[in-house]
């Protein structure tokens, strides 16, 4: 009963907003139905890399439009955790359907330099990567690969600049934990997968088995 006063106060003084336009919201929830409605289901059918592919089978929810980009906007720059919530539930429905989940045994997610994570204070995909874990009850572990190497926002950059602007940023800090696992990263968007599969090759060099990789949003 307290929580529910306590709700209906915040909702009062902070009325819930649509993500995806700013309207008001009656509910507590994240999108207005128009928005909702606007949400496209990524078709996997397409990678982006050619050549030395780390990674064995990738798949993301959503196509990334206007509606996604405030999402995860919102989500990262604003932080607000209900939208990793969301998108994490998502995520976790998306890969009970796929046919690898099986053959999966750790999940991880893209780890951020300790700059940016002073900078933001949390790491969205470290989020999006518990909030899977505990949907489909597998173990999830953070901290097993650090970024080393302070990147600039890849958000401007061409897949080869991408490329160069990832390697050898990733180290593994606990090889004893990849040691012939299937290893699922997590990650908020896929653009060019230069940087899951940069953190594939170091997983493979690890001893890991195979690597998967499972994203909010396909860019
Ligand atoms: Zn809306």
């Amino acid at each position: 009963m307290k929580k529910i006063i306590i709700d209906s106060f915040l909702n009062l003084l902070f009325p819930p907003i649509c993500f995806g336009c700013d309207k008001r919201l009656k509910k507590d929830e994240i999108l207005c139905k128009e928005c909702q409605s606007k949400l496209i289901y990524y078709q996997n059918d397409k990678i982006y890399l050619k050549d030395n592919v780390y990674f064995t089978d990738y798949i993301s929810v959503f196509s990334y439009n206007s509606i996604v980009q405030n999402l995860i906007h919102n989500f990262k720059y604003n932080g607000f955790k209900k939208i990793g919530k969301f998108l994490g539930k998502e995520m976790a429905k998306k890969i009970m359907q796929s046919k690898f989940l099986p053959q999966i045994n750790l999940i991880i997610s893209v780890p951020l330099h300790r700059i940016k994570m002073r900078e933001r204070g949390f790491n969205q995909s470290d989020i999006l990567g518990k909030s899977v874990a505990q949907n489909v009850h597998l173990p999830y572990k953070k901290n097993i690969i650090v970024r080393t190497r302070y990147t600039e926002t890849q958000t401007k950059l061409d897949i080869k600049a991408r490329q160069k602007n990832v390697e050898n940023a990733f180290i593994v800090k606990n090889i004893g934990l990849l040691k012939n696992k299937n290893v699922l990263i997590i990650d908020d968007v896929f653009t060019t997968g230069s940087t899951i599969n940069e953190i594939s090759k170091v997983i493979l060099s690890a001893g890991g088995k195979r690597v998967y990789a499972l994203t909010s949003a396909h860019a």
